[in-house]
This record gives structure tokens, sequence and C-alpha cells, in this order.
């Protein structure tokens, strides 16, 4: 039984990220989606909201399983039984950071392999950053990610007095 780790910030997931996922699934016998705690971007939706959202997204799959860590990758793997990370490339740009986590990856556990899957051609261009921005401005990102995530979208950067970012304010004005 052969477990893959798919780790990622999924803030929020997207197409792209389902596409791997779908496709990891078909080749390993277990996935397990690894939700980044602490990305060095601050992200626009909590822990608990991503880990939610991303079970919900893959519920119908029986082989995955959602997990969170905070520490390293590696760590992660092992702790699941895991001997394989799935990373996806989209374009060139994403080569030279990817090499290098493979790199350091190997040096710390010689016996995990990172495993790449090229980027379907239809989400080549998808990242969870290009989401939230055409969001932000109002656009359609239909297609782009699961009608849940757009509501979820949508509430989260609902202008100030509209929604969310009032919630829990305990500021003086
Ligand atoms: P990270 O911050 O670790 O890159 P992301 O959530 O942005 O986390 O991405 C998680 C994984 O999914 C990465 O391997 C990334 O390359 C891959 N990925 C993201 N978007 C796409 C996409 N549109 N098509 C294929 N893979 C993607």
């Amino acid at each position: 039984m052969i477990i893959a780790v798919v780790p990622g910030s999924f803030d929020p997931i997207t197409a792209g990220h389902l596409d791997i996922i779908k496709r990891a699934s078909d080749i390993y016998d277990r996935i397990i989606i690894g939700i980044v705690v602490n990305p060095s971007k601050k992200p626009l939706f909590s822990l608990e909201e991503r880990l939610k959202m991303v079970k919900e997204e893959v519920a119908g799959n029986t082989a995955i399983e959602v997990d969170s860590f905070d520490g390293l990758l590696v760590e992660f793997v092992k702790m699941h039984g895991a001997r394989v990370i799935i990373r996806g490339l989209r374009a060139v740009s994403d080569f030279e950071h990817e090499f290098q986590m493979a790199q350091l990856n190997r040096k710390l556990s010689p016996e995990i392999e990172t495993i790449f899957m090229m980027a379907s051609p239809e989400y080549t261009y998808l990242s969870s950053s290009i989401v939230k921005e055409i969001s932000q401005y109002g656009g359609d990102v239909s297609g782009l990610v699961s009608p849940n995530i757009e509501a979820l979208l949508r509430r989260a950067l609902a202008k100030p007095g509209e929604g969310k970012e009032l919630d829990g304010y305990n500021g003086p004005y």
C-alpha cells in the first residue's frame, strides 16, 4: 500500500489542486492532504476554515484524508506512513523553488520521494492568489473553485460593514 501526501496552503483549494489530488488518488492507494498551518504568506482563511473546506471538497472519496501540519513536511509524511510527496508544476517559474524543496527534503529523508505532476493545461494559470485577486475585485471565479468556495470567498472578502471583517471587532470605531 503506497500512501502519498499532497501538501499545500490551500488558501483556498482550487480546481487545479483538486485535479492534482484526483490524479494522484488514481495512482496511489491513499492520499493525505497536508494543510500547512503556518505559511509564510498570511492566509485569508484560518486553518480551521481551510480544514473544513478541503474536507468538504474531497468528502466523496474515502481514500483521501485531510490533516494539517506545523513543522517539517518530512516528519508529517513519516507520521502518516507515507513515502511519496506529490507537488504540482504549473510553469518553469515553479521549478526553482520546487527543485530546492525536493532536494532539501531528500537530504532530510532520503527514503521519501517527491513526485511532480504537470498541471493540466486548463489550470496552468490557476493559483489560490489569482482566485483571491479576482474575487476581491468582484470578478467571476466559477469553474476555478467550487460553488462552496465561491460563497466562502464572497463572505471573506466582503467590504467592512458587509460581513466577516467586522465579526468580533472590538475597536473604538
Ligand atoms: P504552496 O504554498 O505549498 O505552494 P499551494 O496551496 O499554493 O501551496 O499549492 C499546493 C500544491 O498544489 C503545489 O504543489 C502547487 O504547485 C500545486 N498547485 C497549485 N495550483 C495548481 C494548479 N493550478 N495546477 C496544478 N497544481 C497546482
